[in-house]
């Protein structure tokens, strides 16, 4: 669309509305050869810069050695390429001159602004001055051919080909608009900010406006260069093929796509900013079309949305009707008959198994060491899925753990860490353990040598000092954690944090002071017999575990709203516990 020279980077610009799919295609584009995901770079001026939003990584933005990389070379173009005044970038605030720009009221006046012509807009000269320098950058520092960004709002300077030293091509995801409102009415948790708060929810005249005016726009881009339509449903059933049409589109070949089987990708971690929670997922992910809007769609928002969006329909060939007689019937719900049985937990321990899953993810262990595997509530869970090895001292909890894991795992309890021969597992955790250990950064220390180099950790410990109670007495506890404390002692042992989770906001709280009061009953009636903490830690891992089904299937019914509830809270100090996972730094 614009005089391209040679060697400019080329941009994949996925443009469109969001919950079309987007988010998944990025990552999956990300695994080609040559690809970069770097996710909404449009948002990385105020949600990265500002407000130092999640990374794709993990990592608060100014905290990830690659954007730190990227944008310390974005500076180095600008200052050799005279963009005085705009470097450096972290405190440019280019947020305010995008904020001038980038918006509807100026949608005319944008379509008709040409490139290299400087049109005494100086807000448009500084913001498309620093994109440019920050996708080169990007290309630089990662060695992509290609950089996808999936923006998704097409009236971004550089989707209308506005940035200089950008070889731009637009690709235009299309998802049914009534599917498209029926997911923007349901709130997703965002994982940008560390207090997790909720995405917004809009209504369905708001979404479908959007969607129609942002695929108008598309249009008009389409009138000047060639624009590479994409469909929803195209990507959940056949991304193999979608990705070797983008590949085509851009001039790159797709490579073997051996990432992608019939139904999952395996995702690597990326420094994505922006986007729905699924870019934060690394790992295998599984890739199927959700048609639960078909159902679920109120019938006045299936009315509003097709009133809205007809113009459009037609041409996309998404039909007038929409209602689930006209989608591909699929059997509900029983899809899964051979889902894996959910662990044996405390309501407590389903607090924080959310955050453990996610750090498993992440970490994605082959092998793994359970320090305090209790009565392997959790560790026949992790048995089923992992290389596991467990370690129980008390000879009680390590009976119940070994029949557990017989039953329906594959590993194995010793009853001493000095009985495991192995020293390079993936990952070693140890859940409500330390906070029993007198010295324990030595305990850290000693874990470290069991995991191979760069290998995980993974812990929980309860949060909070000053809330230090009977309950913490009773079970032997020492201590319990803050948040700056326990990054300090992990650093100190030889451990940098990835991700510092607080859990148990809300029902944490109250399962803490009704375990404080029974503990205050139980040390009185023992007129506090002078046990060492090491003592009563023996038995901790039998108090308070679920004994029958009944029970245990009631642990994990009253915590299942709570975790939902709690989720928002994540990134902050507001519950009862951290759940952290740190890798061995050297
Ligand atoms: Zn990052």
């Amino acid at each position: 669309m614009t005089a391209q020279q040679p060697g400019d980077v080329k941009v994949l610009f996925l443009a469109g509305k969001g919950r079309s799919g987007g988010t998944l295609l990025a990552s999956l584009l990300g695994q080609l050869p040559g690809f970069f995901n770097i996710g909404e770079l449009n948002r990385l001026w105020d949600w990265g810069l500002v407000s130092n939003f999640r990374c794709g990584c993990g990592l608060p933005m100014q905290e990830c050695p690659t954007w730190d990389g990227i944008l310390a070379a974005a500076d180095e173009l600008l200052e050799a390429e005279g963009g005085a005044g705009i470097a450096p970038l972290r405190t440019a605030r280019i947020d305010l001159a995008q904020a001038s720009v980038v918006r509807w009221p100026r949608m005319l006046q944008l379509l008709r602004a040409r490139p290299g012509s400087r049109q005494h807009w100086d807000d448009l000269d500084r913001y498309t001055t620093a994109s440019s320098a920050v996708y080169r950058s990007i290309a630089k520092l990662t060695g992509a051919r290609v950089v996808v960004d999936s923006s998704r709002l097409p009236i971004e300077p550089v989707a209308l080909g506005l940035v200089p030293g950008v070889d731009v091509r637009v690709a235009q995801v299309i998802r049914d608009p009534r599917a498209v409102v029926y997911s923007w009415k349901r709130s997703k948790i965002t994982t940008d900010r560390d207090t997790g708060e909720y995405m917004p929810k809009f209504s369905a005249s708001f979404s479908t406006t959007s969607w129609l005016a942002r695929n108008l726009v598309v249009e008009a881009i389409g009138r000047r260069s060639p624009v590479e339509v994409v469909q929803y449903d195209a990507i959940a059933r056949d991304p193999a093929a979608v990705l070797r049409q983008l590949a085509d589109f851009v001039g790159e070949p797709a490579g073997d796509l051996a990432f992608l089987t019939s139904e999952t990708a395996t995702i690597a971690p990326t420094h994505s900013v922006g986007g729905n929670p699924v870019r934060m997922t690394s790992g295998a992910i599984t890739i199927e079309p959700d048609e639960e809007w078909r159902r679920g769609i109120e019938p006045r928002d299936r009315l509003v949305a097709t009133a809205i969006a007809l113009p459009l329909l037609g041409r996309y060939g998404l039909p007038v009707r929409s209602g689930a007689g006209s989608a591909r019937e699929q059997a509900p719900d029983d899809r899964n008959p051979g889902l894996p049985a959910l662990p044996t937990l405390t309501t407590n321990a389903w607090l924080r198994f959310d955050s453990i899953r996610r750090a498993l993810r992440i970490a994605q262990p082959n092998t793994l060491l359970e320090i305090g595997a209790g009565e392997g509530g959790l560790g026949s869970w992790l048995s089923r899925h992992y290389r596991y090895t467990g370690v129980e001292l008390d000879d009680r909890s390590r009976s119940a753990a070994e029949a557990r894991i017989a039953s329906n795992g594959h590993g194995e309890i010793k009853a001493d860490i000095a009985d495991v021969q192995d020293h390079g597992f993936d990952l070693v955790c140890a859940f409500e353990v330390l906070e029993h250990i007198a010295d324990d950064a030595a305990a850290l220390r000693q874990w470290r040598d069991y995991l191979r180099p760069s290998g995980w950790l993974l812990l929980s410990v309860p949060a909070h000092p000053e809330d230090f109670g009977a309950a913490d007495e009773l079970v032997g506890h020492y201590r319990r954690y803050e948040r700056d404390g326990l990054d300090r002692l992990l650093r100190d042992a030889g451990f940098e944090v990835v991700r510092l989770d607080s859990y148990g906001a809300g029902l944490g709280h109250a399962l803490q002071r009704v375990r404080n009061r029974l503990a205050r009953r139980v040390l009185a009636r023992r007129g506090e017999e002078g046990d060492t903490p090491e003592e009563r830690t023996s038995g901790s891992g039998r108090f308070f575990q679920p004994s029958g089904v009944a029970t245990a299937v009631a642990c994990a019914t009253i915590a299942a709203p709570a975790r939902l509830a709690q989720a928002p809270f994540a990134g902050g100090d507001l519950g009862t516990g951290y759940v952290v996972l740190a890798r061995r730094s050297e």
